[in-house]
């Protein structure tokens, strides 16, 4: 199974996936993550993309198709992959229908998670995010705080912002979402795999998810 999550930054890709992952014994693929690790890591790709992740602007469309195209073919992948955070501009999109025809393999569900802009917002800034690279879980202060203040549940870890959730940032994020990733939607709106649903609610917005999947 190969699905695409779209949706505003806030608006529950994470979350969601890992849920999809735990339900299809599928693998995530969260562009983010992979980047994150590359910096900490100081790899060609980390020094390249840190300058703009740090502004919360886009990293350039080749980087992300590397990145794709490496990640897809290990064999972790081969019972079915979850994109979070890919694609994010139009010719991502592209680049992704000629990859996929390449491997001759097919898009099963590109799922949309809509919410409110001032959800978002809200979300963005009240996120905390484990420390520990191999957690990293999410946690936010008012609808799923840590059993502890300030520490992860799951492993102990002190839980910190991220450096691309500051007010400005998030502004970028948000401003760079409605730009170059939210096209993608009248982009996609006619493929049959397309469909969306309301993110607010994390366990509604998967049962939705799963109903419509059928599988
Ligand atoms: P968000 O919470 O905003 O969805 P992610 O964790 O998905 O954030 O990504 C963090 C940053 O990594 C983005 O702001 C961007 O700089 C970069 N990034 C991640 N995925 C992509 C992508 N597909 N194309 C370009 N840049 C990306
Ligand atoms: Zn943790």
């Amino acid at each position: 199974m190969h699905i695409i999550l779209l949706g505003a930054p806030g608006a529950g890709k994470g979350t969601i996936a890992k849920m999809l992952v735990e339900k299809y014994g599928i693998v995530q693929i969260s562009t983010g993550d992979i980047l994150r690790q590359a910096v900490k890591e100081g790899t060609e790709v980390g020094k390249k993309a840190a300058e703009y992740m740090n502004t919360g602007k886009l990293v350039p469309d080749s980087i992300i198709m590397d990145i794709i195209e490496e990640r897809i073919a290990k064999p972790d992948c081969a019972k079915g992959f979850i994109f979070d955070g890919f694609p994010r501009t139009i010719p991502q999109a592209e680049e992704l229908a000629k990859l996929f025809a390449k491997k001759n393999m097919a898009i099963d569900a590109i799922i949309n998670l809509e919410v409110p802009e001032d959800v978002v917002l809200r979300r963005l800034t009240s996120r905390r995010t484990c420390s520990n690279p191999g957690c990293q879980a999410i946690y936010n202060i008012y609808t799923m705080p840590p059993k502890k203040d300030g520490i992860c549940d799951k492993c102990g870890s002190k839980l910190v912002q991220r450096d691309d959730e500051t007010e400005e940032a998030i502004r970028v994020r948000l401003e760079t979402y409605y730009e170059k990733t939210q096209p993608l939607i009248d982009y996609y709106q006619h493929n049959n795999a397309y469909f969306a649903v309301p993110s607010l609610d994390a366990q509604e917005t998967f049962d939705a998810i799963v109903q419509r999947l059928h599988v």
